[in-house]
């Protein structure tokens, strides 16, 4: 039997991507355990993850169920014999295998075929072939009865040949909505009638039919987990859920994470959204610690000889490790079979740093506010009553993630301890003095009356833009009548609000782009108004151009063809309807913008969120705070059984060359002075002031990460 526990102190992974053809006899055909493995121990890789199968179907052993790789010859003994020293070097195993993409069965069992709502496969796309989701890629569905007997049979090999400490099963995500027999048939006896064919978010039919594919997704994953744990109980199962924040289509929710033993995934977007992503994993997962992939190919892994640079791997590996995470570098193997060894001398130097950090992963992660993030809102309510298979369709925008990213970035640069968690599991925000719901429209019920009794009991809440009406009415009182239908809207201050603001005031208003809700006052309202609502100028009720010129198409009838400013829309129309309020509800407090104006990058942005912030907290304070620049990342863990803080700082500059940030202090709130504040790993003690509740120390250089501990 293998260690059930492997994952629990392994922090630097890897894993090579194999999805190999065998049309030429150079495929693999170089491929070499020992090589291989001596790349892993150059790289002080703890735990690697080795193909089994890939996309392309074929199987890196003598399979019975499906095709194995022709040209990689002997593949069952040189994969044993891999696997053999990787567990002789102390090593955990962890082997990957392709769900839903798999070439060879698509190509094998057309039956099998998850199709789009015209019958076409995957492989018929005008794309060709350039589109993540189709062309190469042939996709089976996960519905089909014949599929899921082939990955069972799939498992059992593998588990007769193999042994290993975990399993990661790639790609358990939809493309787009099934329109197969087996789906129709299904959807038929367990809802009845046909599948929706209209995106319609008010429609409880296609609600259904959303939720069908989340738990369809999830009874997939189930039936595999249960497979692998059938054969070994102490294996490992992770089921890819970098999808958690992707749009509505791959119908992802908490089921990914329910059907894994850790969340993990891999995520290509910089470190905006590593900071993200960790933080949600951190609070979604079943067990510590996550996992965050990235490649080593740049800017993804569409580009093979082009790698990142020192500075970038060492960034995304410390980011992980600055949440207490657990890295995965993915590398790509050669067609031939061969790796490129320097990129291992590279890892094995940012890797040998990480291993003197990892003594110090424990305690929980310090999260003062959590933005919740709503599995359910991941659509665009203005993308709504669309035909399926058209290409408006095809949008997958999500305001409420934008929202939730924007709220984010503020919180980050402007060092406020933050946390992200969900609406599946809201208790993950116990303990925080403020919660958020950003442009959070469509929350879940049990997510609605947490925060209400949240609220009540005595915290503060943010709340923004399209968040479910009812809540803003119970909480404020306020109606929410739709929004503006204009170009362009502004927020301008009160005298009770300007604080806020720092440059805008009422005659430069903040400008939004991002829509405003139109709020309905009470008339016992017993809040503050903090801003008001400006529009532009209204074109002349006399539209047209007063010399219009027929003859060059332009429409001279048009709204937008009389304007205030040519190039603009500028404040013009200044009412006294709120865009941002102040209340109570219970012992608690509340603010609502009418605009999610966090998710605008915006100068002003980060500041007057920031400042909404601390008037939300009142005289409470949050548990870190500094001067730092806004590139810098400040994470606090606390130790409590062990009366220690780490307080981790990460250069989150995203650039091929990282360069140092210097001479800012960190302030840790403490309710008495430390004994003593170490820079971590050497322990070297620095030294601190303690006054007016936070121990505060100097750091004078950055490079690209610093960890530090204090001792209480
Ligand atoms: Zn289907």
């Amino acid at each position: 039997m293998t260690n059930p526990n492997w994952f629990r102190t392994s922090y630097r992974r890897n894993l090579v991507d194999m999805h190999i053809e065998d049309w030429n006899p150079e495929f693999l055909s170089q491929f070499d355990p020992d090589k291989y493995y001596e790349n892993l121990v150059r790289a002080h890789v703890k735990s690697p993850m080795i193909y089994l199968q890939s996309h392309v179907g074929h199987c890196n052993w003598d399979t019975k169920s499906g095709h194995r790789h022709q040209s990689f010859t002997d593949c069952t003994k040189k994969m044993q014999r891999l696997f053999d020293l990787c567990h002789q070097g102390g090593m955990d195993v962890v082997a990957y295998y392709s769900l839903i993409y798999n070439n060879d069965a698509y190509v094998a069992h057309p039956e099998w075929r998850l199709l789009d709502i015209n019958g076409h496969g995957t492989r018929f796309d005008t794309g060709k072939g350039q589109y993540f989701g189709g062309s190469r890629y042939g996709l089976c569905c996960p519905n089909n009865l014949g599929y899921r007997d082939f990955v069972l049979k799939q498992l059992d090999e593998i588990f007769d040949l193999f042994t290993l400490e975990g399993i990661f099963l790639d790609m358990l995500f939809w493309t787009r909505p099934c329109y197969c027999d087996a789906c129709k048939a299904r959807w038929k006896a367990e809802h009845g009638g046909d599948i929706p064919t209209i995106i319609n978010w008010n429609d409880p039919t296609w609600r259904a039919f959303q939720a069908k594919r989340e738990e369809w997704m999830q009874d997939f994953a189930m039936m595999v987990t249960n497979k692998i744990k059938s054969r070994n109980p102490n294996c490992s199962v992770e089921h890819q859920f970098s999808t958690m924040m992707h749009g509505w289509r791959q119908g992802v929710n908490q089921n990914i994470s329910i059907a894994s033993d850790y969340c993990g995934g891999d995520f290509y977007g910089g470190a905006p959204q590593h900071s993200v992503a960790c933080k949600l994993y951190y609070n979604m997962t079943a067990n510590q610690p996550f996992e965050y992939m990235t490649s080593r190919c740049y800017p993804g892994l569409r580009e093979h000889t082009t790698t990142k640079t020192e500075d970038m791997l060492r960034l995304s590996v410390m980011s992980t490790l600055a949440h207490h995470g657990a890295a995965l570098l993915i590398d790509a193997i050669d067609p031939k079979g061969t790796l490129d060894s320097r990129l291992y001398d590279t890892y094995g130097k940012i890797y040998a740093d990480a291993e003197k950090l990892e003594p110090y992963m424990e305690g929980k992660l310090v999260q003062d506010v959590q933005v919740l993030f709503n599995l359910e809102g991941k659509y665009n309510p203005d993308v709504n009553n669309v035909a399926v298979g058209t290409p408006r369709a095809a949008d997958d925008s999500s305001p409420h993630t934008n929202a939730v990213m924007g709220a984010c970035r503020s919180l980050q640069q402007m060092h406020i301890p933050f946390g992200v968690f969900s609406n599946w599991k809201p208790e993950k925000a116990e303990g925080a003095k403020v919660i958020v719901l950003a442009d959070a429209y469509d929350l879940p019920q049990n997510a609605v009356e947490y925060v209400e009794k949240f609220v009540s009991d005595g915290g503060s809440l943010y709340m923004s833009g399209r968040v479910n009406p009812e809540l803003v009415q119970k909480l404020t009182g306020i109606r929410l009548d739709g929004a503006f239908q204009a170009p362009m809207t502004y927020m301008a201050p009160t005298a009770d609000g300007q604080p806020l603001f720092t440059d805008h005031n009422r005659d430069y208003p903040f400008a939004v782009t991002c829509g405003l809700q139109k709020m309905v006052m009470p008339n016992n309202f017993h809040g503050t108004v903090l801003a008001t609502t400006v529009l532009p100028y209204d074109p002349p009720a006399q539209n047209g151009e007063l010399h219009p010129d027929p003859s060059d198409g332009f429409d001279y009838t048009a709204p937008n063809a009389r304007f205030a400013s040519i190039h603009s829309n500028p404040p013009g129309r200044f009412t006294d309807i709120p865009s941002l309020i102040k209340t109570t509800y219970g012992q608690g407090t509340v603010v609502y913008s009418a605009a999610a104006f966090e998710m605008l990058d915006r100068p002003a942005t980060a500041p007057l969120f920031a400042n909404i912030m601390s008037l939300l907290i009142g005289t409470r304070q949050w548990s870190f705070a500094s001067n730092a620049p806004q590139q810098v990342e400040i994470i606090e863990f606390e130790a409590s059984e062990k009366n220690r803080r780490y307080i981790n700082l990460i250069n989150s500059q995203d650039s091929f060359q990282i360069p140092a940030i210097c001479d800012f202090d960190v302030s840790v709130k403490l309710d008495a002075a430390p004994s003593q504040i170490l820079s971590l790993p050497d322990e070297t003690p620095l030294p601190f002031i303690y006054e007016n509740g936070y121990a505060t120390f100097h750091v004078a250089k950055l490079p690209i990460c610093n960890f530090y501990a204090v001792e209480i």
